[in-house]
C-alpha cells in the first residue's frame, strides 16, 4: 500500500490542482472584467450564490474548492460551532486520547470569506430556490446538501423513550457521551453491548474497531466483565475485511468478546437492562446501539428521496432537481458511506458547479468514469489498524463497480498511516 505512505502529499497535490483550475477560471473572469472595464459604464453581475448544508467531511471539500475560486458567494449552513471528527475518534471513545485530538475550529472557513450560518436548515423551497432554517431564508442558484445520516430510531422498540442514555456516538460531538458509558464499564465491570445493524451504514468497520478499542483498554486495566458484540450480519461487512476483522478479533480479544452473529435486536427495556433478540433476552450494563440510519427527514421532505438521496453518477446531482447536488452519507448509491469519498465528492461537485457559473458545459462522461475514493480504517489496538481502501468506477447504463485492497492483517504501519491520513485530511478541510 506505497499510496498511503504518501496520503498527505497527495492529497496537498489534488487540492492544488483544483485550485489552480479554479483560479483559471477566476482569472478568466477578472481578464475579461479589466477588458470590460475600457466602457464607461460596466454592470458587474451579481455572483452566484452557492450554499452548502453541513459542515462535515463533504461540505468542508465542497467549500474549500468553491471558497478558493473566489467566483461565487458561498454560505456554509452549520448548526454546530465546531467540527469534530467521526474518523479515529475511537481513540477518544476508548480514553487513548483526548476529545481535542479530533476537533477543530471553522475559523479558516470564516478567514477564506465564507459566510458561515449557525443555524439548521429546517426547510429546502426548491420552487423558490430557497433553503430555510429558523431564522431566515437563503436564496440559492446551486444547492450541495451534505447533511450526513439520521437514526432509524423506531427500528429498536423502546430506544426512543431511552435516546438519551443510549448515545449511538455515529455523529459529531456524540462520541461525548459514549466515552462516559466506556468510562463507566471500565471503571465497574459488567456487559458492555455493541449492537451492529445491517448495512448500509456509516462506515461499516468502525464497531468492530470500538469494540477493539475498549476490550484493549479491559485489558490494560483488568476490567471485569466482557464486550458483547450483536451483529445482525452473518460476519463482518462488506465481505472483504471479514477475514481480517475476525483474526484480530479471535488473537487478541478472546477473553474479552463475544461475538453473537446473525442476530438483530427488537427492544430495548431500560428498566430491566435487558435486549430482546431472536437468541431471548439479553442483559447488559451499558449498551451502544448503533442503529440502522438513513438521510435527514430533510432530504424525504424535499422530495429527493426516500430512504437515501436519490443522485445521478457520476455527477451526484439530484435525480428530482438538477440545481441540487447531494454528497457524503445522505446519498443512496453504492459508495461506500466514507469520509474520503465524502470529501471527494463534495470537491467534485463543487468543481462541476463553478463550471456551470462559469458557462462551461460539463463534460459527458465517456467510457469508464472513477468515482471518489475510499479510505477507511479500522484500528485493532491503539497502535495497529487494518487498511480498507475502496476504488469505485462506473460506466454509462451499468452499475457502480467497488474494488477493495484490504489489509490480510492489522499492522502497525497502517496504525501510524490511519493518524497521518485523519491530519491530512482535517487539515485540508479546516486548516
Ligand atoms: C466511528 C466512525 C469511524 C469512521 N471512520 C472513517 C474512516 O476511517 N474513513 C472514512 O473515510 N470515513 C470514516 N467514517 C465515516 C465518515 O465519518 C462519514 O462518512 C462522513 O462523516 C460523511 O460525511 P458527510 O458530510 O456526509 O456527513 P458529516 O461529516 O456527518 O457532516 C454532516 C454535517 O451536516 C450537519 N447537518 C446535519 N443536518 C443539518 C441541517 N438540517 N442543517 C444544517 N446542517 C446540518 C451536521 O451538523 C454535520 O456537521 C467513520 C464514521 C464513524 C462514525
Amino acid at each position: 500500500m506505497e499510496s498511503i505512505g504518501c496520503f498527505e502529499e497527495c492529497l496537498v497535490e489534488t487540492i492544488a490542482v483544483e485550485i489552480g483550475r479554479r483560479q483559471m477560471v477566476q482569472a478568466g473572469v477578472l481578464g475579461l472584467a479589466a477588458f470590460a472595464s475600457g466602457c464607461a459604464s460596466v454592470v458587474t453581475p451579481a455572483k452566484a450564490r452557492v450554499v452548502v448544508v453541513g459542515g462535515g467531511w463533504g461540505g468542508l471539500g465542497a467549500v474549500r474548492v468553491l471558497a478558493a475560486a473566489g467566483t461565487v458567494n458561498v454560505t456554509l449552513v452549520e448548526p454546530n460551532e465546531a467540527f469534530m471528527s467521526c474518523p479515529l475518534s475511537a481513540h477518544y471513545i476508548a480514553g487513548h486520547q483526548p476529545a481535542s485530538d479530533f476537533q477543530r475550529s471553522y475559523t479558516r472557513i470564516d478567514q477564506l470569506g465564507v459566510r458561515r450560518l449557525r443555524e439548521r436548515v429546517t426547510a429546502i423551497d426548491r420552487e423558490k430556490r430557497e433553503v430555510v432554517t429558523g431564522t431566515q431564508r437563503l436564496r440559492y442558484d446551486y444547492l450541495i446538501l451534505s447533511p450526513g445520516i439520521e437514526y432509524i430510531e423506531d427500528s429498536i422498540q423502546g430506544y426512543a423513550d431511552a435516546r438519551a442514555q443510549l448515545p449511538v456516538g455515529f455523529r459529531a460531538f456524540e462520541q461525548l457521551a459514549v466515552r462516559q458509558q466506556v468510562d463507566r464499564f471500565l471503571d465497574a465491570g459488567g456487559s458492555f453491548v455493541i449492537g451492529i445493524p445491517k448495512p448500509p451504514y456509516r462506515c461499516p468497520p468502525a464497531p468492530y474497531e470500538r469494540a477493539f478499542l475498549i476490550a484493549e483498554q479491559m485489558k490494560r486495566r483488568g476490567t471485569k466483565g466482557k464486550i458483547v458484540l450483536i451483529d445482525a450480519n452473518p460476519a463482518p461487512m462488506p465481505a472483504p475485511i471479514a477475514k481480517p476483522i475476525l483474526d484480530a478479533m479471535k488473537a487478541l480479544y478472546s477473553n474479552q468478546i463475544e461475538y453473537l452473529t446473525d442476530t438483530a435486536i427488537s427492544a430495548v427495556d431500560m428498566g430491566r437492562k435487558t435486549l430482546s433478540t431472536a437468541l431471548g433476552e439479553v442483559p447488559f450494563t451499558q449498551a451502544n446501539l448503533i442503529l440502522p440510519m438513513r438521510a435527514p427527514a430533510l432530504i424525504r421532505q424535499a422530495g429527493l428521496g426516500e430512504r437515501w438521496a436519490a443522485v445521478r453518477l457520476p455527477s451526484f446531482q439530484s435525480q428530482a432537481d438538477e440545481r441540487i447536488y447531494v454528497i457524503g452519507d445522505a446519498q443512496g448509491t453504492p459508495l461506500p458511506k466514507s469520509g474520503h469519498v465524502a470529501f471527494g465528492a463534495g470537491q467534485q461537485v463543487a468543481g462541476d458547479v463553478l463550471d456551470l457559473v462559469a458557462g462551461k458545459p460539463l463534460p459527458k462522461p465517456g467510457g469508464e468514469v472513477e468515482l471518489p475514493l475510499g479510505i477507511c480504517w479500522a484500528n485493532v489496538t491503539h497502535a495497529e489498524a487494518i487498511n480498507i481502501n475502496v476504488r469505485t468506477t462506473i460506466s454509462a447504463a451499468a452499475a457502480p463497480q467497488l474494488r477493495f485492497t484490504v489489509d490480510p492483517a492489522h499492522n502497525a504501519r497502517s496504525g501510524a498511516a490511519a493518524m497521518s491520513w485523519g491530519q491530512g485530511m482535517w487539515k485540508a478541510m479546516l486548516g
